[in-house]
């Protein structure tokens, strides 16, 4: 049971701020989007919360942890990534599994929590394939897979569909949200794509330039957005 907050982040790389204290609260089993031009910030607050990054100033907690100096593997958060890059030498099934065994968790437990991974994911016939004989989305599930085996607190995505074509990507969105009412957790995703967000998210958090611009759900930020970059961002009628 985790939620996530920022207190105040900032991150510079040198004297260069590009993230200049932001604050946002995150609910336990929350869905929610950062959406913003590229260039505005998101990729870094997502490393930020996983540890990737380095925070410059500010905290981050995830549950009643403050996380700033735990480096990723502490923090129980999994991130999926747009180039999911999986094993091509390995099967599905040990795929799923490697990054428990690295972990060096017991065999029983790495079958049991890649049977339940492929169950929710619907890969349980696909164990004994390499990625070569998967297509597009199956490769994508394997690589979501390889996430919810950890049993993480949150699951943090950046744009993990942007290399899939239009047709497989709206298939994908509908799997993601389906996946988050199976597993109950906290979701961070970010995406440049505002129907992305629209459709996925609880709350969006619309960014530019570093700063958050506003917060809420989708119909809110729709219905009345804070300004006009929000309103021309998200598409709303002026
Ligand atoms: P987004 O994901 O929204 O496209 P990023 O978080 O990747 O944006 O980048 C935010 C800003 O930080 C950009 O101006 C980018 O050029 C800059 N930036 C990102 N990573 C680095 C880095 N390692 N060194 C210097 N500047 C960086
Ligand atoms: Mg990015």
């Amino acid at each position: 049971m985790a939620g996530i907050t920022l207190d105040r982040v900032v991150k510079r790389y040198g004297k260069l701020e590009v993230v200049h204290g932001i604050d946002l609260e995150i609910g336990h089993n929350e869905f929610v989007v950062l959406v913003g031009p590229s260039g505005c910030g998101k990729s870094t607050t997502l490393r930020m919360i996983a540890g990737l990054e380095d925070i410059s100033d500010g905290d981050i907690r995830i549950g009643e942890r403050v996380v700033n100096d735990l480096p990723p593997r502490k923090r129980n958060v999994s991130m999926v990534f747009q180039n999911y890059a999986l094993y091509p030498h390995m099967n599905v099934r040990d795929n799923l599994g490697f990054g428990l065994k690295i972990a060096g968790q017991p065999a029983k437990v790495i079958e049991e929590r890649v049977a339940e991974a492929a169950g929710i994911l619907g890969l349980s016939e696909l164990m004994d394939r390499i990625p070569a004989e998967l297509s597009g989305g199956q490769r994508q599930r394997v690589a979501m897979g390889r996430a919810i085996v950890r049993h993480p607190d949150a699951f943090l995505f950046d744009e993990p569909l942007s290399n899939l074509d239009a047709k497989l990507r709206v298939q994908m969105r509908t799997e993601i949200k389906k996946l988050h009412g199976k597993v109950a957790t906290t979701v961070v995703y970010v995406t440049h794509d505002q129907v992305e967000a629209m459709t996925l998210a609880d709350r969006i958090v619309v960014m530019k330039d570093g700063y958050i611009e506003q917060v809420g759900t989708p119909m809110e930020v729709f219905n009345h957005p804070v300004n006009t970059f929000v309103a021309s961002f998200i598409g709303s009628p002026p």
